[in-house]
């Protein structure tokens, strides 16, 4: 070690060449916890007082501004405390500013573990968290540019540079000069400030102000920032409480504006504005107002921030057809961003669905969450199923809650892939969540960073200034083809199983609503579309489609609510198709007296089906029958259809049992597993050599973090297979139309799983209606399927379309996605040959070697302590096939499970059967039939190509169509010219997984 001491002669206050005691010596004078006697954050706040008067009220019900000011408040005290959870407390506080006080800015100081907010004069004005600071009202603000400023004033900003001036010293590096700039002048402001004399703060200012006056050279990089309070609609809190958290949130970043002109705002999700709108006017009129400013921007273009896996196509368009439209309608403009910062992985569908609603740009960051494989871009072009391509952006910071601090402007820059090709990055910044969004301190740290040597440039921005210059500079932009899978939070693919089925069902029974009603309205003008009804139950359900209510990663009051909502829709639904099947086909209804009656049979799906219902025979009681039902219409059934070939089904000596249609045949074990499946009149067998399917297996099932959200790879080597037997497979109907056998398994501990496996006449699939009492504490139940089939992919429908993915783990990226999702099936293919699993609300999947498996039921105890412990119904079904899944109609198969036909008593009269659309192709779905949004005289039909190939179709319709436009999904005509309507109807021409939407007008 060298000898430390100076030179004879040297002018005093040179500074001595020991880094660490610098740096440790500014810390310590802006400390809160050392030295606050001596040094600077000591002086930051000036003199307090006590509330005069001080009263509350308390209620566990969320009561308005109105009702709660007419309330009896009793006293109350600082230092109270208050609860249980979700009480709320309404305080009344009187307060005396002393006159020595003025010309002072004076703040209303609230501190405790709530979230407050601060009404004035009937007014919210302020929210109040302890996260951020966001603690202080401010009352008066007296204080000018040109009076002498409050001594508390000049010390918070001292304060920012000091801070500003130490991360610049500590985080640059020894190997940028900067760093010892920063940390000189941070030196020297300590030499120059006196903590007891305020006059000697204007020098340590200019200080600081000579090293953030040195500017940038041109190539710097730009960070565009932005301010940001990512609220999730539910999760931690109920729905009603989010309201609130909305506009405790929001009145923050309305004052915050008034304060400073260069705050922007970035706000997604329509139905937290549409809350805001109904519950306070007075605040969603001042938003507004910086709405037209271009300051409040709105983003994302959907209804709600949605999971990005698990909603149906159509589900994912009314996202943006909600939220476009409401943003249309209250902002005059739609987004142009999709927003979904926080979401758990993105379907490969959605590019295309994005384009469709005028959006081209998307941000996320979630998939820094990645626990295997870092994400290779920030911007590139994300590519779908179809060929579409969006514009994306992941802000490299890795978050959406950003504190304007020098760490994370350096991070930015840094963690960039794609610095030197692009410029630009975003920075989202402000607390989350009811933390109340963007800080003034967040704003006075990226006024120091403007534009100073060695740090990235920072100024605020708008999402549309960071794409526009990301769209100039995209030449070099790399692509990413198919779905941004997120390595982590695999298990919401299966938790919450009744939030699964609700979603599912939902989906079809608006699905059913909106085809019958279209159809009655085609037929009879004078029919009421129920739009305004429609439209209230698809925002209920888009709502629980929510980033972690879908998921299931939510508390058990969300749960409640959630299925509250899914029981409205079932019970509103059921309605509106009752009334649009009686003006449908009222005539039909009643049955004539003295007549035996027969039964109206409804199809909702683009194709004929032959099906074994259910259905009220003449004596009341249930029977079978097999029928044929048009495509999109109904038929009358008299006399049901004799079964080309009846279901047999024989009990063999060892207690085994076969099933065999004349399609498909099985043998069951006592279990219920099946040792053989094979198309009848094959000897191709389905099932693995030695192996049984439909084999259930449990799991041990306890993640590393996240409770409701993950399931780690290790879950597989704790695998056991489900054997212990309660009672054995018995058969439960003969054969005929139906065969079935049943049998019940004890799983785990303590719960139960019952099984009825049925198999129908002329039905290429054999279906298991399942039952389960689950009582289990983190396990996994699964159902597998080791089949004959050798593959190196497995193929998983997604929205409007099917993805592959690797059934081998040779990569990371491979083994990563050990769990994965689909919707209604996923397929395992060899040339001329596969097995498909159907299922009607299970989401989560897996396909390894040969074995592909079907995830059940998971048992996480947090957040929500009572996850899915209950009784569970659920199907599955296996289907065996020659030839490819699309020449087999897997997906129409699974359409099928997914849309039962609907049967109605009904009288015997003589009536031909009546479709009113169809279509030529196999390769087309017609998946939605509504009324159109602004055109009560037409019906927008979406039809998509679903075997990935190129076709072309005739959309055929017995509706009196006068005019067909191609239009885009916000049902906006994409040409001039109408679609030519001939002879065999529409001719459409489709390029693989494109989703076309066609305005049909219809005669009055
Ligand atoms: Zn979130």
């Amino acid at each position: 070690m060298r000898s430390g001491g100076a030179a004879p002669g040297m002018a005093a206050g040179a500074m001595l060449k020991h880094r660490r005691t610098a740096l440790e010596r500014v810390e310590k004078f802006v400390s809160a916890a050392y030295f606050t006697d001596c040094n600077l954050r000591g002086r930051l706040y000036g003199a307090s007082r006590p509330p005069a008067a001080l009263s509350c009220f308390q209620s566990p019900l969320r009561v308005p501004y109105g009702e709660a000011v007419g309330r009896r408040f009793g006293p109350a005290a600082v230092g109270d405390s208050f609860g249980p959870a979700w009480e709320t407390c309404w305080f009344k506080v009187e307060l005396s500013i002393p006159p020595a006080w003025a010309g002072r800015e004076v703040h209303f100081v609230w501190e405790s573990d709530g979230e407050g907010m601060v009404w004035r004069d009937g007014q919210p004005v302020q929210g109040l968290t302890k996260e951020g600071e966001k603690t202080s009202y401010i009352l008066t603000s007296c204080l000018k540019e040109s009076e002498p400023h409050s001594v508390t004033l000049d010390v918070y900003e001292l304060l920012v540079d000091l801070e500003i001036l130490l991360d610049m010293a500590r985080l640059l590096g020894e190997e940028n000069q900067r760093s010892f700039q920063a940390l000189y002048a941070a030196n020297q402001m300590v030499n120059v400030c006196d903590v007891t004399d305020p006059a000697t703060f204007p020098a340590a200012r200019d200080l600081a102000a000579t090293i953030f006056g040195q500017r940038n050279g041109e190539s710097q990089h730009s960070i565009h920032a932005m301010g940001h309070c990512h609220i999730d609609s539910a999760w931690l809190w109920p729905y009603e409480e989010t309201i609130r958290k909305c506009a405790r949130s929001w009145v923050t970043v309305i004052r915050l504006m008034e304060s400073n002109p260069e705050l922007t705002f970035v706000c997604s999700q329509a139905q937290q504005f549409e809350w805001v709108r109904s519950w306070y006017p007075g605040l969603y009129a001042q938003i507004q107002d910086y709405v037209a400013k271009g300051r409040f921007v709105p983003v994302g273009g959907t209804w709600v921030e949605m999971d990005g896996n698990l909603p149906s196509g159509e589900a994912m368009v009314r996202q943006f057809l909600q939220g476009q439209r409401f943003f249309q309608e209250q902002f005059g403009r739609i987004c142009s961003e999709f927003w979904l910062p926080d979401t758990f992985g993105y379907s490969a569908q959605l590019p295309q669905l994005m384009r469709g609603c005028g959006i081209g740009r998307f941000l996320t960051q979630k998939l820094s969450w990645n626990l295997v494989n870092a994400f290779p871009h920030h911007t590139f072009f994300w590519e779908g199923i179809d060929g579409s391509r969006v514009l994306t952006h992941f802000p490299p910071g890795d978050s959406y809650g950003m504190l304007g601090r020098v760490e994370e402007m350096l991070k930015t820059v840094k963690n960039n892939k794609d610095k030197g090709r692009v410029n630009h990055s975003a920075v989202l910044f402000g607390f989350g969540d009811g933390g109340g969004g963007p800080t003034q301190k967040m704003l006075d740290r990226m006024k120091r960073m403007r534009d100073t040597d060695g740090l990235p440039r920072v100024q605020m921005s708008t999402p549309d200034r960071l794409f526009s210059v990301l769209e100039k500079e995209s030449s070099q932009l790399c692509t990413w083809v198919g779905e941004l899978f997120l390595e982590l939070h695999n298990g919401t693919y299966t938790t919450q199983a009744q939030i699964k089925k609700g979603n599912r069902e939902c989906e079809r029974i608006l699905h059913d609503v909106e085809v019958l009603s279209a159809l009655a309205l085609a037929q009879d003008s004078s029919f009421q579309y129920p739009a305004s009804q429609l439209q209230r139950l698809w925002r209920l359900l888009l709502l629980n489609q929510f980033h972690d209510v879908l998921p299931g990663s939510c508390i058990q009051l969300v749960v409640e609510d959630a299925l509250q909502y899914y029981a409205e829709i079932r019970r509103a639904g059921a309605r509106l198709q009752e009334e649009a099947v009686q003006s449908l086909c009222g005539d039909l209804l009643q049955p004539e007296s003295g007549h035996a009656e027969g039964t109206l049979v409804l199809n909702t799906l683009p194709w004929e089906r032959t099906e074994v219902i259910s259905r009220t025979g003449p004596a009341g009681a249930e029977v079978l029958a097999l029928v044929t039902a048009p495509s999109m219409g109904y038929a009358i059934l008299r006399e049901p259809l004799p079964p080309p070939q009846p279901v047999t089904v024989v009990k063999q000596e060892d207690g085994s049992v076969t099933m065999e249609n004349g399609v498909i045949a099985v043998c069951l074990d006592a279990m219920g597993r099946l040792t053989s499946l094979r198309l009848a009149h094959s000897e191709r067998e389905a099932v693995a050599d030695g192996c049984c399917a439909n084999q259930f297996a449990l799991f041990d099932d306890v993640p590393l973090y996240w409770d409701a959200w993950d399931v780690m790879d290790y879950h597989l080597e704790t695998r056991k297979p489900v054997t212990t037997l309660l009672k054995p497979l018995e058969i439960t109907l003969a054969g005929g139309l139906r065969g079935s056998a049943s049998f019940s398994l004890r799983v785990g501990k303590s719960s139960t799983l019952t099984q009825e496996i049925v198999l129908d006449a002329t039905c290429p699939y054999i279906r298991f209606l399942t039952q389960v009492e689950w009582k289990e504490s983190h396990k996994f139940l699964k159902v597998e399927f080791p089949v004959q089939v050798r593959s190196t992919n497995a193929t998983y429908e997604i929205q409007f379309g099917h993805v592959q993915r690797p059934t081998h783990w040779n990569t990371s990226w491979d083994w990563a996605r050990f769990e994965v999702w689909a919707h209604k099936w996923m397929d395992l293919s060899e040339h001329g040959f596969g097995v498909a699993v159907l299922n009607d609300s299970k989401y989560g999947a897996s396909a390894r070697g040969n074995v592909l498996s079907l995830s059940l039921l998971r048992a996480p105890k947090s957040p929500d302590a009572t996850a899915d412990i209950t009784q569970h119904h659920f199907t599955y079904s296996v289907l065996p096939h020659r030839g490819s899944f699309q020449d087999a109609g897997v997906i129409q198969c699974a359409y099928n499970l997914n849309f039962p036909l609907h049967a109605v008593p009904a009288s015997c009269a003589q009536c031909p059967a009546w479709s009113a659309f169809s279509v030529s192709s196999p390769a087309i779905v017609l998946e939605t039939v509504k009324q159109a949004e602004d055109r009560p005289d037409a019906v927008v039909v979406r039809l998509y190509e679903a075997h990935g190939s190129t076709a072309v179709t005739w959309l055929r319709s017995s509706l009196p169509v006068t005019e067909a436009m191609l239009c885009d999904l916000l049902e906006q005509p994409l040409a001039k010219e109408p679609l030519a309507l001939e002879q065999q109807g529409v001719r459409l021409s489709f390029t693989p997984f494109q989703v076309l939407s066609i305005l049909l007008v219809l005669r009055q």
